[in-house]
Formats: C-alpha cells, structure tokens, sequence
C-alpha cells in the first residue's frame, strides 16, 4: 500500500485504481481492528486517526525558514546575479532554479525514518504543530527507509488547482463563502482543528530543502533535491541547474510561459547558489540570504470595461450574476466573462454596469473582479430579474440565502446543469456526457432528468448533430458503465442541495442503503457525523417530493447501486480518554504503546493536565509524574496499561 501511495500521490503513476486501492485499506482496517497490536504509527489507516483538537501549539524552528528578497523583472535579477558575482570573486559557481509554488511552507521532521511532527512556517522562527493534519497529506511519506536518523524535509504545501475548483464549487453549493485562491484554501485547509477535513481536502506536499540540525546535509542544493526523490519525497520535476544569469532568465520566462499549463499555481521561480559553501561565504543581510532570489511574475491582473452583467442559471436554479467585460489579455489568455457570485457581492463592489474594473486571473476557471477602479460616467445599476431569462419561471430569494433562484423545476437551464454534473467526474463518470451533448439532449426533449439518460438509444444518438457511430457507442458505453458507482456517488449525482461530495459519503457509510435514507426523519438524518438540521431538512425535502420518488425508482430499475456495507465512525471504547506517556515500559516501546491506545479511539498528548485521563509511567519517569501526582491524575504502570486495554476491547 505504502508502494501504491507513492506511485500515485508523489509520482503521479498509479498502477491500480481508486477501488482497488480502496478494497486494500478495507482489508488493512478490518486485520488491524482484529489484531490492535500490529497498528503501527505509520500504517496507511494511521493518516485520518488523529482526533479533532482544541488549538494549535507553537513551536520554534530549528533554524529560521526562509523569506527571500524578491526580483520583480529580468533587470532586477540581472542585479542580484551582479552582487552574487562579485561577492564570490571570480569563482566559478551554477544556480540551482525551481517553480515557487503558491502555497503554504511547512517543516516535517522525520525520527529513525519516521514522520513524527510538521510545523507551519509562521513567522519564520515559529509556526504551529500541524502534526495529525500533516499527516493526512498523501504526498508526504510517514515512513522512509534506509534514512539518516533524525532529518528535517521542508516543503510547500499546495492544493492542486482542480481540487480547489471543486472545494468552492462544493462550499457554494452548501451556502459557504468561497475561498479567493489555492494558497488561501490550502492554508485553510492545513490549519482545521479536525484532521479529518484536511484528508478531504487533498493537499499535495512539495518538497525543497533537506536539513539535519538546521542545517543542509548534501553540499550542493542540486544533490539535496535528487536525495529527497530517491527518500521518496515529491520534489517538483520543473526545475534545473542554470550555469548562468542568461539561462536563469530563460527558465523563469519558460515557466512564465507554462503557468497556465501547469496543476498548481506558481507565482515566479526560486534561484539559489548551488554550493552550500558559497551561500555561507555569500551570507545574509539584515533579512534576507544573499544566495536566492524569488523571481516573482505579474499578478494575472488587468483593467477592463463592464460592458453588461447577466445571469446564468444552475442547476440548484441559482441566478448567477456575470460581468460581460469588454475583452482583455491577462498574460496570454484573452478575459470576456467575470463571475459575480450573487448580488451581495455587487452591492460589496458597488459596481455597476459602465464602471472600469480590477480583473484578476487566479486559479478559478473563471476570473474575479477584484475591485472597481473608476465609476463610469453612465452608471447602469443591475438588479437581478424577477423572472428566469432561461424559462421564464418566477425567481425567489429565499431569506438567509444569498442566491436567487429559478423556482421551476423543470427549467431547461436547470435541467442541462443537473445532468453535468449527474455525469462529472468524480460523481458518476460519464465520460462524453458534456455541455454540447446535454444541451442537445434537453432541448429535443430526449431526456427530461437524469433518470432518461438511462434508457437512450443508438438511433437517438446518431440523430444528434456531431455525433458518429463510434463515439454514440462509447457513451452508452460510459452510460452502462456508471451503473457500477457506488452508492455515495449515486447521492451526490442525484444533486440534494447541501449534499456534496463529502456528506453523500457520510451519509452513505452511515445508513449503507439509499432508501434508509429516503425513509430516515430528520433526526434519525441528523445521527450521521456533520448533518444538522439545514442539511436533514433539505434530505427530506427531496424525498418528501413525488417527482424525486419517481427518479428513484427510474433509477432503481436501471440498476444503479442503492446500497454499500455500513462504515461506522472512527472511534473506540477508549474515545474521549487522554493518555500522556513517561519514561520506559518494560515490554512495549512508546511508538507501539501509543498505537495500541489510539487504535482503541484514545488520544496520547505530550503534557499532563487537569484534562489528562490517565497518566502511564515507566522506569525514570521525570516530571510528568510528579505534576500527574500533584493534579491526581491516575497513573498506571505497563500492566495496568494492558489491563485498561485488554477490558476495553471487550466493550
Ligand atoms: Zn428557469
């Protein structure tokens, strides 16, 4: 498993699929639910187990992360190189130069080759203990073999452009507000008390400096990258040794270049002196080293005319409000659309239809207006309309909601949009299933739900424009294939508003059976883990209505997957208990006594409060004790520890 998370999350190049990876976690849970003794701290399963927690501890780095001046264009760069030059006296030196990934920089530390603590960048002195959240991330390797002892691997911490699309296209659809850009999100995201958010996010994990006591390990930075790849460490491949300035420029442009190609966001490239001996020869100033240079790119900004504001309709009927701008270039990509969220949004610009605007390129598919740079002199208000511009149907906003919505279910717009995302990936995969094809299907009446794409036909496919007979099969063939997704994918395609992707999943392990659910009252709804009232109302709003019925049972009749084995929670006899360990056990290391305790649902803190359940003392237990026997926290030695774990089980 360890060799399959490697393949996919570092080198993108998995060679099995989600399920069968998913089937191995299945079978690794159910041994080690069995046999709680072979939980180690670096199992797969060990990624989501930490507990949610109250606060985050600062801790000192140790030595300074980094923060680096910054060359705004090649003229500035030429400078830096001119200093590093004559600083150096003739001696002949290389830059090593990477993509500076806009995300958050973190510090893991790794201990006899395991992970054992990150920490966020803070100040760049102290940062935060983002252990357990750190340790959900699937790029960063809980275990490396053969390593040095004890070393520390510093990196950024990204979400990939995608799945931040995702994460705001979810949070809007759950009434949340929407995070401005990747880095934003990904800070966000490392920084929730529950690690269990973190794991849904998906954050990446690049790594860049390899340090023992603070210090670089290998001579060169250039040596330090390749041995973090063969650690097993994603290093990013967009980087190279420049002999010269001229070459340095020429990377920085050719990234520039492929920003927009690429995963991630990148905001410029980081150059440093190759030699570890010539950066302590070169040295630092007042606040930066004298070494590196951040070559940053133009923000993706530009001035541009609102021309008109229209909405759109989607598929929960929300009128969304867009910016049509008079056509602009924002490095390389011509900018004609502006998405304006809703009309408390335009209200907070206090723009109007005339006004010259700040546009801005970062991450979403479709840019933002930042800010309204002058009024124009004809200032056109919008107001949303009070009819949908698609059908014609009568458009409410609900109060406490900042969307308007199109109230007719049957609306065309509505319709289209239901059935993309019925057919996204990630919900049911249908590959094909795009905006020509559902707009062709709505508009011929082909289909009238999501239901009807089940049972189209050849014939009706070919009758459709662009279509050959080779890709009309290969989408029934997509179609027939979708039958197999499981039930939380089914959930989330069937677009309940406030169930995404995350509660159809709770929703799905919590009940295992779609018409458990469909027949569930609100409270029984509101047992599953994060659905509360808003959320339990809408589940029965759905199926309270006979339309929604009747796709159910089109659904059921075209063999989808209404059910999947119930997963309960996370959790043990031993949650909610506190342990803090001191000195050594007679049999057990603290590693296997900690696993033994957290398989069971407790949680093992560093230090002893009024808090702490029980305190487990070895052989030279120091002050841990003594406090524990102050605040008469009760102490167990290795036996009773056992004895606890041993009763427990049985519960
Ligand atoms: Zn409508």
């Amino acid at each position: 498993m360890r060799r399959h998370e490697h393949l996919y999350y570092v080198l993108d190049h998995p060679e099995i699929s989600d399920s069968q990876y998913d089937a191995l976690m299945r079978q690794l849970q159910a041994i080690e639910e069995s046999h709680p003794e072979l939980v180690t701290a670096d199992s797969p399963t060990q990624r989501v187990g930490g507990k949610p927690r109250e606060g985050f501890v600062k801790v000192r780095h140790s030595s300074a992360m980094l923060s680096l001046d910054n060359a705004l264009n090649e003229g500035e760069l030429l400078d830096f190189d001119r200093r590093v030059r004559e600083l150096l006296a003739g001696d002949p030196f290389q830059y090593t130069a990477e993509v500076k990934l806009d995300g958050l920089s973190m510090a893991a530390h790794y201990d006899s080759g395991l992970f054992v603590k990150a920490i966020t960048r803070g100040d760049g002195l102290e940062g935060e203990d983002v252990t357990e959240n750190a340790r959900t991330i699937r790029a960063l390797p809980l275990r490396v073999p053969n390593a040095l002892p004890r070393f520390e691997v510093r990196g950024e911490v990204v979400m990939l452009t995608k799945n931040f699309q995702k994460l705001n296209e979810e949070r809007e659809r759950e009434g949340l507000p929407r995070y401005a850009n990747p880095r934003n999100s990904a800070a966000g995201s490392l920084r929730v008390l529950e690690p269990a958010v973190t794991a849904a996010r998906q954050l990446n994990f690049f790594a860049y400096f390899l340090l023992v006591d603070g210090k670089p390990f290998y001579p060169g930075h250039w040596e330090s990258l390749e041995a973090m790849r063969q650690m097993g460490f994603k290093v990013n491949p967009r980087s190279c040794v420049c002999a010269d300035a001229g070459a340095l420029f020429s990377f920085c442009q050719s990234m520039e270049e492929a920003r927009d190609t690429l995963p991630y966001e990148i905001d410029g490239v980081v150059a440093k002196v190759d030699s570890v001996a010539q950066q302590d020869r070169l040295g630092w100033t007042a606040k930066a080293p004298r070494w590196a240079i951040a070559f940053k790119f133009p923000p993706r900004q530009a001035e541009t005319v609102v021309e008109n504001i229209e909405v759109q309709v989607g598929r929960t009927g929300a009128l969304t409000p867009v910016a049509r701008l008079r056509p602009v270039a924002i490095s390389g990509v011509t900018v004609s659309n502006a998405t304006l969220h809703n009309e408390d949004e335009i209200q907070r610009l206090d723009l109007r239809i005339g006004d010259t605007v700040l546009i801005e390129r970062s991450g979403d598919v479709i840019p933002k207006v930042v800010r309204v740079v002058r009024h124009g002199e004809h200032r056109v208000p919008f107001t949303m309309p009070a009819r949908c511009p698609i059908c014609g149907g009568d458009v409410v906003r609900a109060e406490g909601e900042a969307a308007s919505r199109c109230v007719n279910s049957n609306c065309p717009a509505r319709l289209k949009e239901t059935i993309l995302h019925f057919a996204a990936r990630g919900v049911m995969d249908i590959d094909g299933m795009g905006e020509a094809l559902a707009d062709q299907l709505v508009d011929r009446g082909l289909v009238d739900g999501v239901a009807g794409i089940y049972s189209l036909t050849l014939d009706q496919l070919l009758g459709l424009e662009r279509m050959g007979p080779k890709s009309a099969e290969k989408i029934l063939q997509n179609i027939d294939r979708s039958r197999a997704q499981p039930l939380a994918r089914v959930l989330n395609g069937l677009g309940i508003p406030f169930v995404g992707e995350r509660t159809a999943q709770i929703l799905a392990d919590t009940f295992g059976d779609l018409d458990k659910i469909a027949a569930a009252d609100s409270d029984a709804l509101q047992t599953a883990n994060e659905v509360g009232p808003k959320v339990a109302q809408s589940i029965r709003g759905f199926f309270d209505d006979a339309r929604n019925r009747d796709l159910v049972e089109v659904l059921r009749a075209a063999g989808l997957q209404f059910t999947q084995e119930i997963r309960g929670p996370v959790g043990g006899p031993l949650t909610g208990s506190t342990f803090v360990l001191t000195g050594t056990l007679p049999t057990m290391t603290r590693e296997q006594a900690k696993a033994r305790i957290e398989a069971l649902g407790g949680k093992v803190t560093d230090s002893v409060s009024k808090k702490t359940t029980y305190v487990v003392a070895g052989e030279a237990a120091g002050s841990k004790l003594t406090k524990a026997e102050k605040l008469g926290v009760p102490v167990l030695d290795e036996a009773g520890l056992l004895g606890l774990l041993d009763s427990s089980k049985s519960i």
